[in-house]
């Protein structure tokens, strides 16, 4: 089946979390597991633990369908040594504290190369990174996110993630996250059936299924192709409603989490229902 949800406040403590998915009707949300604008955090209290795992169970929400989304800081690409450790140590931070929850996925962005070194050294380091961070945790499974291709930020092409996995040295510890706007604003267009499986059967041919953990459902306020990453309510921006039908119809999407990013919080149950509505 399906499991949508949004990624909640986690304001207060990750125990939060569940509890604010759950008033929305989610059977899947995402969070930060610390404050995703600073460097260091506290570490998670047996207590804050504790009740997250005991929120979680209230809401009805496994570890499977729960999406932990890194610090918008850290960049595993980076091209200087210094800023590329520090990004290190914060990801593998990051990556200890879902295991602390329970949880098995932590979705990043890969990274950028900002403008000073080549992409493909970049992805080398993004890869390096990965297989790191692997090495400093027991099961967490490593979710690169598509991008939007704004700035320097990598990982816009299939192609860029496929090569990414592809110096994994232990792949099933690393899965991809598809963003809907991130996909057509990188140019991968969605709005008709025919483009929808043009698109998937690329996903499926470069990267494949099997490496699909989650996804983000935002409709955008750009063009397609503009690399500009706006997120938009579902319906609401240039791509409509038609792109979330198809992949509420399609069985390979099944059993991840599908996580609303959508800008406006008051109607994420609305979106949710709406989705649920979608279908056949
Ligand atoms: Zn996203
Ligand atoms: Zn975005």
């Amino acid at each position: 089946m399906k499991r949508i949800g949004a990624h909640v406040s986690a304001a207060g403590g990750v125990e939060n979390a569940p509890l604010n998915a759950k008033e929305i009707g989610a059977t899947a949300f995402a969070l930060f597991t610390k404050n995703q604008r600073q460097w260091q955090a506290k570490p998670l209290t047996d207590k804050s633990i504790d009740s997250f795992n005991k929120n979680c169970e209230i809401a009805g929400i496994s570890a499977d369908h729960i999406l932990p989304h890194d610090s918008y800081l850290i960049n595993l690409g980076h091209p200087e040594k210094e800023a590329l450790q520090k990004s290190r140590n914060a990801f593998i931070d990051e990556m200890q504290r879902c295991e602390q929850l329970g949880l098995h996925l932590l979705n990043f962005h890969p990274g950028s190369f900002l403008n000073k070194i080549s992409p493909d050294d970049s992805l080398k380091i993004i890869a390096e990174s990965i297989n790191i961070a692997i090495s400093h945790t027991d099961n967490v499974i490593a979710v690169i996110e598509n991008t939007a291709g704004q700035g320097s930020n990598l990982g816009f092409r299939f192609e860029q993630i496929g090569r990414i996995i592809e110096m994994v040295d232990e792949q099933s510890r690393v899965g991809v996250c598809i963003d809907t706007c991130h996909t057509f604003a990188s140019g991968y267009d969605l709005r008709t059936l025919k483009d929808y499986k043009k698109t998937m059967n690329d996903f499926e041919q470069i990267i494949g299924f099997e490496y699909l953990k989650g996804m983000h459902l935002n409709d955008s306020k750009k063009e397609l192709g503009s690399r500009v990453d706006r997120h938009h309510s579902l319906g609401k921006g240039e791509m409509g409603i038609d792109p979330f039908k198809f992949i509420m119809n399609d069985d390979r999407i099944d059993e991840i989490p599908l996580i609303l990013e959508t800008p406006d919080d008051a109607i994420w149950a609305d979106e949710i229902a709406m989705l649920y509505k979608l279908i056949d």
